[in-house]
């Protein structure tokens, strides 16, 4: 695996590589990584001549700055991992090389409802600031395939409206949700649950996988009341949100005949961690 920190060296890279039609699929990340992310870049090896990885922990899509410092980045088991993958190119830029001007001067994107519903209505200017990153690095790498986790299913949507907006020739390949044996979606920030708080936050898909077993059987709003008291039924357990949206569109819906496909998504406070989790139904 070839390790890159410049733009300009892993774009020169790839210019030479693209000139002889090389496919290259590229895995953005945050590091910390998990059979989640191993998964992509095996999706990607199957599909691509070339397979690049990205590990940046993206400033501008923090809204809390502790988080963004306690955010982890064990890069020394990283490196093993995507190595053992055969992961090709990593690129890891520092946060001047990504904004070098300074998180002051972000592009903002008119990426519609999506900006303020739901996640983006609870972490204000986080999707700006994911579209602004992947952007850049889709101007950088050029990639002819993106591949995104369905784990975080409004974020696919808001990258799929960028890459409308920008008109970038890159496909979207969106993978299944990777779970750790209780259910629960592996994430890199599930580290800060203790072994007692991921059994409480294994509740989330147990009450997911109950939705999708009875839905239909109750109205929407019956069921969404039942799922949120089965989760609060668990220790240490809040519910920001648990909807149901068209999972084409993402809009919210109130009845089971105004979408063809429904995804129900949810965010559940378990102390001051905050799995994200979602079944198509
Ligand atoms: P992150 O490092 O959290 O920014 O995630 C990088 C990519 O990995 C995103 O496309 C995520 O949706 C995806 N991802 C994270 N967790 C999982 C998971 N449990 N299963 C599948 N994909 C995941």
């Amino acid at each position: 695996m070839i390790l890159y920190k410049r733009a300009v060296d892993i774009s020169g890279f790839v210019k030479k590589n693209t000139h002889v039609r090389k496919s290259i699929g590229f895995v953005p990340t945050m590091g910390a990584l998990h059979q989640g992310h191993l998964s992509l870049i095996q999706q990607a090896k199957l599909e691509n001549d070339i397979v690049i990885c990205s590990i940046f922990v993206n400033p501008a899509q923090f809204n809390e700055q502790n988080d963004l410092r306690t955010y982890p980045r064990p890069l020394e088991s990283d490196l093993p991992l995507l190595i053992s993958t055969q992961c090709d190119l990593l690129f890891l830029p520092s946060a001047d090389e990504i904004y070098p001007n300074g998180l002051n001067s972000l592009k903002h994107y008119d990426l519609g409802y999506l900006e303020n519903s739901l996640e983006g209505r609870l972490r204000p200017g986080h999707f700006n600031g994911v579209v602004n990153v992947i952007d850049k690095f889709l101007e950088i790498l050029k990639p002819d395939r993106l591949y995104l986790g369905q784990k975080d299913f409004q974020q696919v949507k808001v990258i799929e409206r960028l890459l409308q907006i920008t008109r970038q020739p890159c496909q979207c390949i969106i993978c299944p949700i990777q779970r750790e044996e209780s259910g629960l979606a592996m994430s890199s920030r599930n580290i800060r649950l203790t072994a007692e708080q991921k059994v409480h936050a294994s509740v989330i898909y147990k009450t997911l996988s109950f939705v999708r077993e009875h839905y239909k059987k109750y109205s929407l709003k019956e069921l969404q009341s039942h799922a949120i008291s089965m989760v609060h039924q668990a220790p240490e357990t809040a519910v920001d949100y648990l909807e149901f949206c068209d999972a084409e569109s993402f809009h919210i819906i109130h009845n089971w005949n105004d979408a063809e496909h429904i995804v129900c998504v949810a965010a559940v406070k378990v102390r001051e961690v905050r799995p994200l989790d979602n079944i198509l139904l």
